[in-house]
C-alpha cells in the first residue's frame, strides 16, 4: 500500500492538469514494492507466496485475500497510507489471518503499530523475516523483530538474495527497482530514509550484476530506478557500479547529492552507462535554510555551486531533476519568489517542489513536537509532501499552502514545463554536435 495520495483538494485539481507534477507521481505509484519482493526471496521454499498491490483497492480485492485464507499477510506501507494499512490489518486479523507490518513508519513508531498488527518488523527485514516465519511455524511468534535494537538481525549485503521479480505481472510496470545502497551518511534533519532502516551501506557489485541479469530474464529492455537514498557517496565503488551498468542495454534513474558534479570521470561513466536522470535535493533557494540541515553542514557549503553543478551534470546529457522544499523556518514570502526565479534561471530540466513534512523518526519531527507545533497527533494521512502538518514560523498553515499552490501553478504551467524540456533538448543537441 504505497501509492501517492493527496488530500489538499486544490492541489489535487491542479495535479490533474499540471503535466510535470503528474508524471513523477505516476512513476512513484507504478513502482513495485522492492521490500516485499526481497522478503519473498528470503522466504523458505515450503511457503507459497502471492504478491498483491492495493494502491487503488476495492472491496472485492480484500474479499479475495480473505477467501484465499493466507497464514500471514505482510504489509509494506508509507506513512501516508499507514492508517489505511492499520484498518485493513485489523480487519484481516478478525478473520484469523496473522498480519505483519514493516517499513519506515512502523520502524519509527513500533509501539503505535503493534496495536494494529500481530507483528512488527523494525529496521531491516531480511533476517528478521526468516526468524519470524520459523517462530510462526513453532507457535512462538513475537510482536516485534528489530534489527535496530538487536545487532544479530543487522543484514550484510554480501548475504543478499535476488528479489523475486518473477512474482510481478511485468506488463503493469514502466520501471523496475533495484537497490545498490541503503541509508545515507548526510543525515538531513527532515529525512527519514537516511537512517531509520539501516546505516549507510553498499551492495557488492557482483550481487548487483546478478540482480540485473535476473531483471533481464523477465524484461529485455527495462528502465531501472535505483531504490537508493544517495547512490554516489563512495566514488570509487560508484565508478565500478557505473562500469557494470554500461554493460547492459538499459536507461536508468537515481537520487544523489551534487558531489557527482565535482568528478569528471564519474560524470563520463554516468553518461556511458545511459543514466537518464539524477534527482538531486537542492532543498531550498535560500542559503539560510540550509544552515544546520545536515550533520556537517555539507549542503550549506555547496549552495554557491548549485547552478554550475546543474550545468555541468546536464552537459554530459544527463537530466537533473531538482528538488526544493518549502516551509523551513527561514522561509518567508520572498523565498517563494526567489525559488521561482532560481528555478527559471537555472537550466534544470525537471523540478519537484514539496512542503516540509515532519515524518516520524526524524530530527525535524522531534523538534516540532517539542515546540508544540504539530497540528495533530496522528496526521499520517497528510504526510503526502503536499499538505501542511505543522505551524510554520513565518506563515499560518493556510498562507503556506496558498503560497505553495501559487508556486506550483507557476512552475508546472504547461509552457513552463515545455520550456524546461526544450532547454534540455538544446543541451543534448549541442552535446551531439561537439562529439
Ligand atoms: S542527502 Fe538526501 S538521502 Fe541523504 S540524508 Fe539528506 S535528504 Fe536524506
Amino acid at each position: 500500500m504505497s501509492g501517492v495520495r493527496i488530500y489538499n483538494k486544490k492541489l489535487l485539481e491542479l495535479g490533474l492538469t499540471l503535466p510535470g507534477f503528474v508524471d513523477r507521481s505516476k512513476v512513484i505509484a507504478s513502482l513495485p514494492s522492492l521490500g516485499l519482493l526481497t522478503l519473498a526471496a528470503h522466504t523458505p521454499d515450503n511457503w507459497e507466496i502471492e504478491y498483491v498491490e492495493l494502491d487503488e483497492y476495492s472491496e472485492s480485492d480484500i474479499e479475495n485475500i480473505i477467501k484465499n485464507k493466507p497464514d500471514i499477510v505482510a504489509f509494506s506501507s508509507l506513512t501516508a497510507r499507514i492508517n489505511e494499512t492499520y484498518t485493513l490489518s485489523n480487519r484481516l486479523r478478525t478473520h484469523g489471518i496473522t498480519t505483519v507490518i514493516g517499513g519506515l513508519h512502523v520502524s519509527a513508531l513500533p509501539l503505535e503499530a503493534m496495536q494494529y498488527a500481530d507483528c512488527i518488523i523494525q529496521g531491516e527485514g531480511e533476517i528478521t523475516w526468516e526468524v519470524l516465519l520459523n517462530d510462526y511455524e513453532n507457535n512462538n511468534l513475537q510482536n516485534l523483530y528489530s534489527s535496530l535494537s538487536n545487532s544479530k538481525y543487522t543484514f550484510h549485503f554480501n548475504a543478499c538474495k535476488i528479489p523475486k521479480y518473477e512474482l510481478l505481472d511485468i506488463n503493469k510496470y514502466n520501471r523496475l527497482t533495484i537497490q545498490t545502497t541503503r541509508g545515507c551518511p548526510l543525515n538531513c534533519n527532515f529525512c527519514a530514509a537516511s537512517r531509520t532502516i539501516s546505516s549507510y551501506k553498499k551492495k557488492p557489485i557482483e550481487q548487483i550484476e546478478k540482480e540485473l541479469d535476473k531483471i533481464f530474464e523477465v524484461w529485455d529492455r527495462p528502465f531501472i530506478e535505483l531504490a537508493d537514498d544517495n547512490t554516489f557517496v563512495d566514488k570509487k565503488w560508484s565508478k565500478e557500479l557505473l562500469k557494470l551498468f554500461a554493460k547492459y542495454k538499459m536507461r536508468w534513474f537515481t537520487e544523489t547529492d551534487i558531489s557527482v558534479a565535482y568528478d569528471d570521470e564519474l560524470l563520463e561513466l554516468l553518461a556511458e552507462s545511459n543514466c537518464a536522470q539524477v534527482l538531486i535535493g537542492f532543498e531550498t533557494s535560500n542559503i539560510e535554510g540550509l544552515n544546520g540541515i545536515d550533520r556537517n553542514n555539507w549542503k550549506y557549503k555547496q549552495f554557491n555551486n548549485y547552478l554550475t553543478a546543474i550545468d555541468k551534470i546536464q552537459s554530459y546529457g544527463i537530466s537533473v531533476n531538482g528538488c526544493f522544499i518549502l516551509g523551513f523556518d527561514t522561509d518567508t514570502k520572498e523565498t517563494f519568489k526567489n525559488t521561482e526565479k532560481f528555478i527559471k534561471e537555472s537550466n534544470l530540466s525537471e523540478v519537484q517542489i514539496t512542503l516540509l513534512t515532519p515524518f516520524p523518526g526524524t530530527e525535524l519531527y522531534r523538534q516540532l513536537k517539542n515546540e508544540g507545533r504539530l497540528l495533530s497527533d496522528n496526521y499520517w494521512d497528510k504526510c503526502t509532501l503536499f499538505d501542511v502538518n505543522f505551524i510554520p514560523k513565518n506563515f499560518t498553515p493556510k498562507e503556506l499552502e496558498d503560497n505553495f499552490q501559487e508556486l506550483m501553478l507557476n512552475l508546472y504551467a504547461v509552457d513552463e514545463v515545455k520550456r524546461r524540456k526544450s532547454k534540455f533538448r538544446t543541451i543534448l543537441r549541442n552535446k551531439i554536435k561537439t562529439k
